[in-house]
């Protein structure tokens, strides 16, 4: 038998099993499947994908045996429906409609009302046909016929209809006369023909004119473009969907309408959509009318009302469509003359809200399993019902205003609005006052109070792990980095963007999950599951939906899952996460700290070992106590505290003025002092003294935190409160750097333990972030007990790209396909990751149990958490707010 390439659906001749999504497109397959549970669906037939590969590798030529089936199953449609294709009195009219094995929303062609001419308009006029319906679907034939097959633009029908309006003194279409739409119908005519495109007027013609329109959609340019941002296969091809027209436009007792099984806004249950009386579906499209909402039961102004019927039975077609595929369906609609039927259906795009209620919701009405409802929420969505939100309609409009000035990447998910503040210092002060936007060219480790102090931080330059990328995260603020069109003028207290200026003060708001930035202050709103989650507010269905779907989460993962936190209260909110310990304690951020920065300096510049270790005592009593506090927020549970990393010239005072204040406070000439700061620049500080090297070259520093760590466990301890402190040394590259390292920590461990008489056992670790490290793991683990993987910094040294100023080429290198994703945001497998499983069994050669985890920014991106499991490390570690994120991830990490 030769090959078959036509499928019908809708009435008989269906076949049975479960539809080829691959073969007959999702709507094909949809329509069919509809067919089979008996959803009444206007017949028609599906011409496959096969077809679309078959034209494309043919020049355009269709197989063979094509016309002859399409031939038959229009006499099985015709048949069916007691109507012809192309006859006068009575006739049938189709659609043709594109339909892709992948939802390609509004990138290919549809063509309505087909079989249509002027004399069969005539002749079903004068057998009866009502004349404005008839005129009407005839000029919609024309203008998408001329549109999407003669390539005449949409706007000069648009410009035709406007005039027939304003002649008619109406506002809508469907107010036109049927005398008013014979002009329109003549002038679309004349207008194809001005173009040299007349109107076939034989049907058949029409209708393989659109059937080739559709195939040839597939490779326009809109649709190629999607595929390529969609990473989707050109492959695949459309299928093309021909079926009997059904009118929402033929009276007051029609209809055509959307709606989805489920609120995709917030997962609630019950039918959510939208419908307009006596329209076609392209009216609800193109927006011209405004669509009344489909009201909730009980409601006689929507569609109960006025469709009761249709409405009973669209509920129980959702019902049965849910019930089958197991998921929320997007549907569309067409009721003609008080009838339904069904065109189209789908799994239905939603938000994170939706996308957990909907999940959870689906497990207790038995139509899924917990691990279903894992698999169905993408860890990246959770994120949305942390953070705060703006309010969708004020934004819509500030866009309209023109208020949205510039875009950067999505650093920080989250809405904040507040006046711009150009300084760490500024933002301070006017947080005071009300809420800041901290806007800087860039962020550095200084910047942390005025970071803390902001609702929001904005930086023109920065890649999604620049510092104030990661800083942001780590305090859940909203955050845009890398916003390039941003000229940040700290001197003239203004930003510029082409034209606009904005100035210090004046009132900003970033959107952090899109990346948008908008001149003027918008409502943002804090989300619900946070205030449960921190406040103790009362569980609502979003946050009980939220708290159930992790608990599922929680029974299906292995890795454990950490947080990086450098206070007690980053601490708790990671806890109310769920998270089981921290994996990274930075303790940099502690030594900005308004009393301490003069004590932290002093020690740096100190000329001898006296006045050095007297700054060092100061400080100690003030490391002890931050220890203290995370200690105890996370009791019970482990704390990896990593010893000081950055270099040291970040916290010495800039500019002539700073240099001087702190002089006259330490009794210094200014200019010795300038001296020691021009000392310890460096000109590539990322790869200069830091990590370890400081350890090792100023061993005060170390000594005192460690101490501190040890004074401060012993405290808790002798309180009755189970602490569980690690050390871990940053920057490591060598053995010899380790070895030294973790004599001198147990050294100082042992004159503090025995000093207190303590017992405590506190491991030692070091980070794997230098790729040396990894290459020599088996011999570094002998000196250490547990590896953290840096990959923030291990994906710089392996890249050799620097973490602070990759944006200046990385979105071209992006958009250019020369690296498929930001390697500083997901791992990259094949390079960096060869380091971390190299690095995993040489350390696991020579102490097989030995622990390891990550605490770079990858711990919390969904992608690299399962490789991480792939590759079989203990735990993940991120920032507090990507907690549920990785606890998500890690589950869906086993499933796969
Ligand atoms: C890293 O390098 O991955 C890391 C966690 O350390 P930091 O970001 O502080 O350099
Ligand atoms: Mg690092």
């Amino acid at each position: 038998m030769s090959q078959r390439y036509v499928f019908p659906f809708g009435g008989d001749g269906v076949a049975e099993g479960k539809p080829d999504k691959n073969l007959l497109g999702g709507k094909g397959a949809g329509l069919a499947e509809m067919s089979h549970l008996g959803i009444p669906v206007p017949p028609g037939f599906t011409i496959s994908t096969e077809v679309c590969r078959f034209y494309q590798q043919h020049d355009g030529k269709y197989p063979e045996d094509l016309a002859q089936e399409v031939e038959e199953n229009l006499a099985r449609v015709e048949r069916e429906h007691g109507k012809r294709f192309g006859e006068g009195k009575d006739p049938l009219l189709v659609s043709v409609r594109s339909g892709a094995p992948v939802s390609m929303p509004g990138m290919m062609d549809t063509i309505l009302n087909l079989g249509l001419n002027d004399e069969i308009v005539a002749q079903a006029i004068s057998a009866g046909a009502e004349s404005r319906f008839l005129r009407d679907c005839y000029r919609r034939l024309l203008s998408m016929y001329g549109d999407v097959v003669l390539n005449v633009p949409h706007s000069e029908f648009e410009e035709i209809l406007e005039q027939a309006r304003e002649r008619q003194g109406v506002e809508t279409d469907a107010q036109l006369s049927s005398e008013a739409l014979v002009d329109v119908i003549a002038a679309y005519k004349a207008k194809l023909a001005e173009h040299g495109k007349p109107f076939p007027e034989d049907p058949k013609e029409q209708l393989w004119g659109a059937i080739t329109a559709v195939f040839e959609s597939w490779d326009n340019r809109r649709a190629r473009e999607y595929r390529r941002l969609q990473g989707l296969s050109n492959e695949m091809g459309t299928a093309v969907n021909v079926q009997v027209m059904v009118f929402g436009n033929r009276g007051d007792d029609c209809a055509t309408g959307v709606a989805f099984s489920r609120n995709p806004a917030t997962g609630e249950k019950g039918i959510f959509g939208e419908y307009l009386v006596n329209a076609q579906g392209e009216d609800v499209v193109a927006g011209i009318r405004t669509p009344q909402s489909i009201s909730p039961d009980g409601d006689s102004s929507g569609m109960t009302g006025q469709f009761g019927a249709a409405y009973e039975t669209l509920k129980g077609v959702c019902r049965t469509l849910e019930k089958e595929r197991r998921d929320m369906q997007d549907v569309e609609f067409t009721v003609d003359g008080g009838r339904l039927y069904m065109l189209q259906t789908r799994n239905g795009k939603r938000t994170g809200f939706a996308a957990v209620r909907i999940a959870v919701d689906m497990v207790d009405e038995n139509l899924i399993e917990p691990a279903e409802a894992v698999a169905r929420v993408e860890p990246e969505q959770l994120s949305q019902l942390l953070a705060p939100v703006f309010d969708l309609e004020q934004k819509q409009e500030a866009i309209a205003r023109g208020d949205r000035v510039a875009e950067g990447l999505p650093a920080g998910p989250g809405a904040a609005s507040g006046k711009i503040a150009l300084s760490a210092e500024r933002a301070a002060e006017m947080a005071v006052n009300g809420s800041v936007i901290l806007v800087r060219a860039e962020t550095s480790p200084e910047d942390i109070v005025g970071m803390h102090a902001a609702a929001g931080i904005l930086t023109a330059r920065g890649g999604m792990t620049s510092h104030a990328a990661v800083v942001a995260r780590g305090l859940g603020k909203p955050c845009i980095v890398g916003a390039g069109a941003l000229r940040v003028d700290e001197g003239a207290n203004e930003i510029r963007v082409d034209d606009r200026v904005l100035r210090e003060g004046d009132e900003l708001s970033i959107d952090g999950s899109t990346g948008e930035v908008l001149a003027g202050r918008l409502t943002a709103r804090e989300s619900e599951v946070l205030q449960v989650l921190m406040e103790g507010r009362d569980e609502t269905p979003a946050s009980k939906a939220f708290r159930r779907l992790l608990e599922w989460a929680d029974d299906l993962r292995r890795l454990d899952v950490r947080t990086n936190a450098d206070t007690p209260a980053d601490a708790s909110v990671a806890r109310a996460f769920g998270a089981e310990g921290i994996g990274l304690c930075r303790t940099e951020h502690m030594f900005f700290d308004e009393e301490r920065i003069a004590w932290v300096r002093q020690a740096i510049v100190a000329e001898n070992q006296d006045e050095r270790k007297q700054a060092l005592e100061h400080l100690l009593p003030m490391q002890q106590s931050d220890f203290e506090g995370i200690f105890e927020a996370m009791a019970g549970l482990p704390v990896t505290v990593r010893l000081l990393d950055p270099p040291l010239h970040e916290f010495l005072p800039k500019g002539e003025r700073a240099i001087a204040e702190l002089a006259s406070q330490m009794g210094l000439e200014a200019s010795h002092l300038a001296d020691v700061v021009d000392r310890l620049a460096e000109t590539n500080p990322m790869l200069g003294h830091r990590g370890c090297r400081l350890g090792l070259t100023a061993p005060d520093i170390y000594t005192m935190q460690v101490e501190a760590i040890a004074r401060a466990a012993v405290n808790l301890t002798r309180r009755g409160i189970d602490v569980k402190p690690e050390i871990m040394v940053p920057l490591v590259g060598s053995t010899n750097e380790m070895e030294r390292l973790r004599s001198m920590i147990e050294a100082t461990l042992q004159r503090v333990l025995s000093e207190e008489d303590s017992g405590l056992e506190i491991p030692i670790g070091t980070m794997i972030e230098v790729p040396r490290a990894a290459l020599v793991a088996d011999k570094i683990a002998v000196y250490a007990d547990f590896f953290s993987f840096g990959t923030n910094d291990l994906t710089q040294m392996t890249f050799g790209f620097s973490r602070d100023d990759v944006g200046s080429f990385l979105p071209r290198y992006i958009e250019d396909g020369i690296l498929r994703g930001d390697p500083f945001a997901s791992i990259d497998v094949d390079g960096v990751g060869q380091l971390v499983r190299l690095a995993v069994a040489r350390g696991r050669e020579s102490r097989s149990q030995i622990k390891l985890g990550v605490c770079g920014e990858h711990g919390g991106d969904p992608r690299s958490v399962e490789f991480f499991d792939s590759v079989g490390l203990d735990y993940v570690s991120c920032s507090p707010y990507r907690v549920p994120i990785a606890r998500l991830a890690a589950a869906r990490a086993q499933q796969d």
